[in-house]
């Protein structure tokens, strides 16, 4: 059976649904394929088939800003059953000396915690917040919301404010020289530097150096989705079929079809065709798109070149040790803290700004660091994520794909590496010595199974370094969304900004498409060029 539709998504993740969603809104009638038997991609949330009722979220878990972003109101998300819980001690860092570092949702207790390790960190941490808001208001994060300019427009747009001239001398830093030079304990050096990794941006790699200063200005601070991360894919799976939009499931696409030089539909694994009016749009990565589902023909060598030199994280795989448990962690901390037993994100293992580079080594020689991890209990703020009384908790470490030359050694060293972390954990709170149902764990390699879009376990979908960023992600100049044959488009992690749960991959894609067919839309922001040229 052929089928037509006015456009073909490829990959039914949270960019892909974004996307999906507002050409619906605008009267287009849009299939998605996904691989899985579920949608939402990096949005998982998995029940524990030996305990029914412990429910885990195996890909993201703490979403950054999600009811600030444009998608989420104009897409209904919270009348379609999104939720979101903000908590107050959004994150603290336990040291293993018994202190603790803390952020919170208001700025003046984070600073308050930053004047018990160092009276000028903490002034300092107030100068960069109040001078970086109101350039993170307005250029920043109107820059992540808009398809990217040409580097040396932006240069000069940027030029004419003075926003624009801090903006821009700051960024010629890299994290590590911006820490370095402007804060002095080595406690908070590293939890700054802690954050920086979280985002994926290489702390050696100058062009960065706005990063952690535009990190300490954001209102937007860590929330988790009540149900689980699931609960916002079936939000945004409601809202694609409010607006008549198909995902079909159980389906990969084996080549993107092409006639006259333009994308025209897809032939699915099965071998049907289903042609596409306008156009084809691709959430997957670019070894996918254009090496796996374009004829050769159609491929460059130049395009291949840029293809196969795109490069993915080194320090992005996450292995993950997950807990069913009797009772919550308690932290031998909370004894002086009480506060920290509502701790939204624990950090542990991380004393000092040197292990950083102890990583790095250890992520290029494909070995195992010292342990440093962070993750949280959901069940603290969403108790219907376990059964009554119940709790779950997990804990994330970055650890190399590639473990000892090879990422199928992950599935030999999983179980030890997980005990590993919960002594660790144990360390911290006692009380998961007596406290623990069951444990299970994933790897970088279980990270690539199960979305193969996440090459090397790279849940950004392509590093930020190797000039990958803006108007270059993923190659030179195509940072634009279209590709090199009209009506084929990507619109996933390896396009502008990257990776994370932000949406703005598929809400950037949706503009440029929407403009492409002529279409207008009131939720259209207005061209980020106009934008920096008035401040
Ligand atoms: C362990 C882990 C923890 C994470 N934690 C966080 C976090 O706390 N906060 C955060 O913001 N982000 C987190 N992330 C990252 C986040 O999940 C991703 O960056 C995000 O999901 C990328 O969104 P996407 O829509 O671009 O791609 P994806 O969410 O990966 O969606 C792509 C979709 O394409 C499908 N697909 C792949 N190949 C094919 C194919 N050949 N044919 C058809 N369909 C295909 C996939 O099944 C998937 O549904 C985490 C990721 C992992 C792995």
């Amino acid at each position: 059976m052929d089928s037509t539709y006015d456009g073909i998504i490829l990959g039914a993740g949270h960019n892909g649904l974004i996307l999906q969603a507002y050409l619906g809104k605008a009267g287009l009638k849009v299939l998605a394929l996904e691989r899985k038997s579920v949608a939402g991609g990096g949005l998982s949330t998995l029940e524990d088939p030996r305990h029914p009722g412990f429910l885990h979220n195996t890909h993201a878990f703490f979403q950054r800003a999600i009811t600030a972003m444009p998608w989420y109101t104009d897409l209904d998300l919270a009348r379609h059953g999104a939720d979101y819980i903000e908590p107050e001690l959004n994150v603290a860092l336990l040291t293993s000396d018994g202190r603790a570092l803390e952020w919170w949702t208001d700025i003046a207790r984070t600073i308050a915690s930053f004047r018990e390790f160092s009276l000028r960190d903490a002034d300092t941490l107030r100068r960069w917040h109040d001078e970086f808001v109101p350039i993170v208001r307005d250029i920043l994060a109107w820059e992540s919301r808009s398809p990217p300019l040409p580097p040396d427009e932006r240069q000069k747009l940027l030029e004419r404010s003075a926003a624009g001239r801090r903006l821009l001398a700051v960024s010629a830093l890299s994290p590590l020289e911006f820490v370095q030079q402007e804060f002095e304990h080595p406690t908070i050096q590293a939890g700054l530097l802690f954050f920086n990794g979280l985002r994926e941006v290489d702390l050696r790699v100058r062009g960065f150096g706005h990063h952690i200063a535009a990190l300490l200005a954001s209102p937007a601070k860590a929330q988790m989705s009540r149900g689980g991360t699931a609960a916002l894919a079936r939000a945004l799976e409601a809202s694609v079929r409010a607006s008549s939009g198909e995902i079909r499931l159980l389906t990969e696409p084996k080549r993107i079809m092409v006639e006259r030089g333009r994308a025209i539909g897809v032939e699915t694994g099965a071998g049907e065709v289903i042609r596409a009016r306008h156009f084809v749009a691709s959430s997957l990565n670019p070894h996918q798109t254009f090496l796996d589902l374009l004829d050769p023909i159609l491929v460059s060598r130049e395009l291949r070149g840029h293809v196969e030199r795109f490069e993915y994280n080194l320090l992005a795989p996450l292995f993950a040790l997950n807990l069913n448990l009797r009772e919550p962690p308690i932290y031998t901390a909370n004894g002086e803290r009480p506060e920290l037993a509502r701790a939204f994100m624990v950090i542990m293992g991380l004393d000092h700004v040197d292990q950083f580079h102890d990583i790095i080594r250890h992520h290029e020689a494909g070995t195992i660091p010292p342990t440093v991890m962070w993750g949280a209990c959901p069940t603290l703020f969403d108790p219907s994520q376990a059964p009554p009384g119940r709790h779950t908790a997990f804990m994330w470490e970055k650890l190399p794909h590639r473990l000892f030359g090879d990422p199928a050694n992950w599935d030999d060293t999983r179980d030890a590496h997980g005990r590993e972390m919960l002594t660790l954990w144990q360390r911290h709170a006692p009380n998961l010595a007596d406290g623990v149902i069951d444990t299970f764990t994933r790897s970088p390699l279980d990270t690539e199974r199960s979305l193969p879009n996440m090459r090397e376990g790279d849940l950004l979908v392509g590093a930020f370094s190797h000039g990958q960023i803006g108007y270059h992600r993923p190659f030179p100049g195509a940072g634009t969304y279209r590709t090199h044959l009209p009506g084929l488009y990507l619109c996933g992690s390896s396009s502008h900004p990257g990776g994370n749960i932000t949406g703005l991959p598929g809400y950037n894609a949706a503009q440029v498409i929407l403009a492409d067919l002529g279409i207008t839309a009131d939720w259209i922001p207005p061209p980020i060029a106009a934008r920096l040229a008035a401040l």
